[in-house]
């Protein structure tokens, strides 16, 4: 049985196994998904285990540390210095981004558009594809981030220019202002257990039209709640999840999962989700 896994430290309770285990029954694939966690120190010598996967998928701290390991890069992948998705073709590495598609598909299937003025907060790595995907994708982007991340954010808008001849104007996050017609979460503020926190103050909401919150446990977090007072679209962070791993299938396996079947498999995460953290 061709084995596939999630590499990362530390990985904690990772819902990816299920999520992949129901793809792959959704595939009639018999196939065994594990989590993988080892510290940065043995990269080098757990490579062997690496080749051993058919495919792998990446989360921090390897989605950068593994580039130099690579033999190739998908564009998306290189243009975000970022891979989560890699495939093992003869014992050497194939990297890909699929946060991306993971991304731009809970937008599309919640209408929500790029091509408006949008607001990422936090400029860590998904931050980042965040604002440069949105600025590829024709949108005015404003980068907010925090007093000891503004050089991060800096950094990103230089990276714009130059790769994409794109202006990200970037913020203090005390004073950001709007209006915007998409504001994103970026940053883990409001994740569990810490549930009760937002990375921007409720007034800000009234000026911008929708938001989408990367963070996905819990599916509902502070910040879509107060948006969902408003009446605004809210959309959180599962779709991502999920979506970012049916992508990374696509890659692998060459299977097109229909919109009906993630949208379930989606259902049945949060569902998943609440009960592991005893939520209503
Ligand atoms: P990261 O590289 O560590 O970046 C986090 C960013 O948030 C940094 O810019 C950090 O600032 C900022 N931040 C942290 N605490 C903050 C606070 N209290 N106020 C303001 N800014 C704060 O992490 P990442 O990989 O980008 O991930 C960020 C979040 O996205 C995580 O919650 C992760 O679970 C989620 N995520 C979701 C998906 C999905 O599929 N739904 C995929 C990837 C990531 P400093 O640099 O100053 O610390």
């Amino acid at each position: 049985m061709e084995r596939y896994a999630l590499i990362g430290h530390p990985l904690g309770h990772s819902l990816s196994p299920q999520i992949h285990q129901r793809l792959f029954q959704l595939e009639g694939v018999k196939a065994e998904y594990l989590l993988d966690d080892f510290p940065p120190q043995a990269l080098e010598a757990h490579l062997p285990i690496l080749q051993s996967y058919a495919a792998f998928n990446i989360t921090i701290p390897y989605k950068t540390a593994l580039l130099d390991h690579l033999a190739g890069i998908s564009e998306n992948a290189r243009l975000y210095g970022s891979v989560n998705a890699v495939q093992v073709r003869e014992g050497r590495f194939y990297g890909d981004n699929t946060d991306c598609v993971g991304f731009l598909r809970t937008l599309e299937g919640h209408g929500l558009s790029l091509n408006t003025r949008v607001c990422v907060v936090g400029a860590g790595g998904v931050g980042r594809m965040f604002a440069l995907e949105a600025a590829r994708q024709g949108a005015q982007v404003t980068l907010a981030a925090r007093a000891s991340s503004l050089e991060k954010a800096r950094q990103v808008a230089a990276e714009g220019l130059e790769k994409l001849g794109t202006q990200i104007r970037v913020q203090p996050l005390e004073t950001l202002d709007g209006p915007f017609g998409l504001l994103i979460n970026a940053t883990p503020v409001g994740m569990y257990p810490k549930v009760d926190a937002s990375p921007v103050p409720k007034a800000l909401l009234e000026q911008v039209e929708a938001v989408f919150d990367c963070i996905y446990n819990p599916s509902q977090t502070l910040l879509l709640q107060w948006a969902k007072e408003l009446g605004k679209p809210a959309v959180g962070g599962m779709g991502m999840l999920v979506w970012q791993a049916a992508a990374a299938h696509e890659l692998w396996l060459g299977t097109r999962f229909s919109h009906r079947a993630i949208q379930q498999l989606i259902g049945e995460m949060e569902r998943l989700l609440a009960e592991r953290e005893g939520r209503p």
